[in-house]
């Protein structure tokens, strides 16, 4: 891991360039997969309250050795056996991206008399592998998911294509607002949250008018294994 202190003047970095975006209330979600217990708390010793895990099993591992106060984020693909693992611990699930993994967390969210709050991640850009509803559908699920009488329908979530060029990247993230605009007109429901931007182009993201972004080596360096 990076040192405590780099740790710091990283977070300390991205602080800066939030505040002086156009999206300065934007909440900086510290992505802590592969990264140590040691890691978490020297983020968490900056201020840092969001950390994101998209495993299940690492998620389990940490959450009781870490501080109450912390806003745990979902961030990874979701199986529908290991819901009730997650269901009452994470502040956003930001990773659902079907109709039956949102029926699950409803199901064990109301045996436990819970809400959980959801993001629907939607697959914004052609790439092979990416996580996410087309866009097309995204509307109609989301019209679904409103149904659900233990989710609280909080935004959307994407990945935008790793590549060098800002284009596609810009690109991918004017279609998730794209779909906002979309669900917000049919009048349902607000779109409270988009969860876009990563290490390498939250700073694009930030000008598209993102709300949540989602750092790991940006602030932690690179991750082992
Ligand atoms: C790993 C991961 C991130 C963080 O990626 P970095 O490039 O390390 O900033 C963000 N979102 C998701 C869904 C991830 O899996």
């Amino acid at each position: 891991m990076e040192t405590p202190a780099v740790i710091a003047e990283n977070i300390r970095k991205i602080q800066a360039v939030i505040a002086a975006s156009a999206n300065p209330e934007a909440i900086l979600v510290a992505v802590s997969k592969n990264q140590t217990v040691e890691a978490i708390k020297a983020a968490y010793d900056c201020g840092i309250r969001d950390f994101g895990e998209n495993r299940v099993q690492e998620f389990q591992s940490k959450y009781p050795v870490l501080p109450a106060d912390i806003r745990w984020h979902f961030i990874g693909s979701l199986q529908k056996n290991k819901v009730k693992y997650i269901c009452g611990k994470v502040f956003l699930v930001h990773s659902v991206d079907s109709l039956s993994l949102a029926c699950e967390i409803d199901r064990r969210a109301g045996q436990s008399g819970l809400t959980v709050k959801v993001l629907l991640e939607v697959k914004t850009s052609p790439e092979e592998g990416k996580q996410g509803v087309e866009t097309a559908a995204a509307p109609l699920l989301v019209s679904e998911i409103l149904k659900l009488e233990h989710l609280d329908f909080q935004g959307l979530m994407t990945m935008a294509p790793f590549v060098e060029d800002r284009e596609p990247i810009i690109s991918s993230f004017r279609a998730l607002k794209k779909v906002k605009q979309i669900i917000e007109d049919t009048g349902e429901t607000a779109v409270k949250y988009l969860s876009m931007g990563m290490s390498d182009d939250f700073q694009i993201a930030l000008n598209e008018g993102t709300s949540i972004i989602r750092i790991g080596r940006g602030i932690f360096g690179e991750r082992r294994g």
